[in-house]
């Protein structure tokens, strides 16, 4: 990393953050996002400083609503006195550029209109789901007393399965007028959920998709975690219409976590997942920087002088005798 003139210690930061500077707030998710060395010791400070917060992970396909509905919701929390922190993870893709920054666009009004903090990360094709950094973004916010936090993914991929590793309360948005044959059920979404939501409550279908989708749940007869049993719901984020019904299920599902344990159960799932997802992160780093070694294993392997298990065993410096 190059350091411009007048770069700030991240550890320097961390009081900051901790008393709610926006400014040093937005500055330690960037230092997260490049994923400076420099910026561990500070992160590691606030991640002490964290795990008040309850975690919200707003999923669905693309055009369901979801940037509409957090907007909503930014401004309805805050109204309620919230600190409401949002972290948008936005997809990798060149395709849907513009449509995002729309979206982003309608989400930063909201936000300056209010206390809330709102923030967008690309994955940046990250192996096996959420990046790190949007964890760490999360970790800032959460000791910087944001609560809710709201963890906004485009349900396309890995994603929106990993939001389960990272949020405590799964709502699943499922537009409506997408016929019987409800997209989610395709990318395994369904079974995700803690609150169902049908978004666009004024038009007409909606009625007709909360029906399909309570079937189809009746069918499947899993949908969830826990002996919660999810709540189907329909919300229309342009006119505010049952918006209050989806705040008392999200307050409900985490009244529930609380009183029956299940909250400390997911917390210990989530560390479990972070730990094994960033030891993946580190090593692929490992493998980049060391790309002269990998390839030269490669060689060996493609050669078959050397087994794969064998070449990963040297490139992680364990060198052999390990499974003996
Ligand atoms: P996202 O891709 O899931 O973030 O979806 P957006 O929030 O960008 O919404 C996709 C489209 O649906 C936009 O044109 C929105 O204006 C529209 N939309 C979102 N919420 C509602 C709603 O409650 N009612 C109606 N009628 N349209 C909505």
């Amino acid at each position: 990393m190059t350091k411009r003139a007048g770069y700030r210690p991240s550890l320097e930061l961390v009081p900051e953050v901790l008393s709610g500077s926006r400014a040093a707030i937005a500055r330690m998710i960037s230092r997260a996002e490049g994923g400076y060395a420099e910026a561990a010791e500070a992160l590691a400070a606030l991640y002490r400083n964290a795990g008040k917060a309850h975690i919200i992970g707003i999923t669905g396909v693309p055009g369901a609503g979801k940037s509409t509905l957090v907007a909503t919701l930014i401004k309805s929390l805050s109204l309620e006195g919230h600190k409401v922190g949002v972290v948008a993870v936005d997809p990798s893709s060149p395709f849907s550029g513009g449509a995002i920054l729309g979206d982003r666009i309608r989400m930063n009004e909201a936000a300056q209109a209010s206390q809330a903090f709102v923030r967008s990360m690309a994955t940046r094709g990250h192996l096996g789901g959420l990046a790190p950094a949007t964890l760490q973004a999360v970790d800032i916010l959460d000791a910087a007393q944001y609560s809710p936090i709201i963890i906004e993914s485009v349900g396309v991929g890995q994603d929106e399965v990993e939001i389960v590793k990272a949020a405590h309360t799964v709502v699943v948005l499922s537009p409506p007028g997408l016929g019987d044959d409800i997209q989610a059920i395709k990318a395994g979404i369904l079974e995700i959920a803690d609150i169902h939501v049908v978004s666009k409550s004024d038009k007409p279908e909606a009625a007709a998709a909360v029906a399909a989708l309570k079937g189809m749940l009746k069918l499947g007869a899993s949908g969830s975690r826990s002996e919660w049993s999810p709540p189907v719901l329909s919300v229309s984020a342009v006119s505010g219409e049952h918006l209050d019904n989806l705040k008392a299920a999200i307050r409900r599902h985490w009244t529930h976590l609380k009183a029956t344990g299940e909250l400390a159960v997911r917390q210990r799932e989530f560390c479990r997942t972070r730990i094994l997802n960033m030891a993946r992160h580190l090593f692929q780093e490992q493998f980049q920087e060391g790309a002269e070694d990998f390839e030269r294993q490669l060689e060996a392997v493609v050669r078959r002088e050397v087994d794969p298990m064998a070449a990963a065993n040297v490139l992680l410096g364990w060198n052999k005798g390990r499974h003996e």
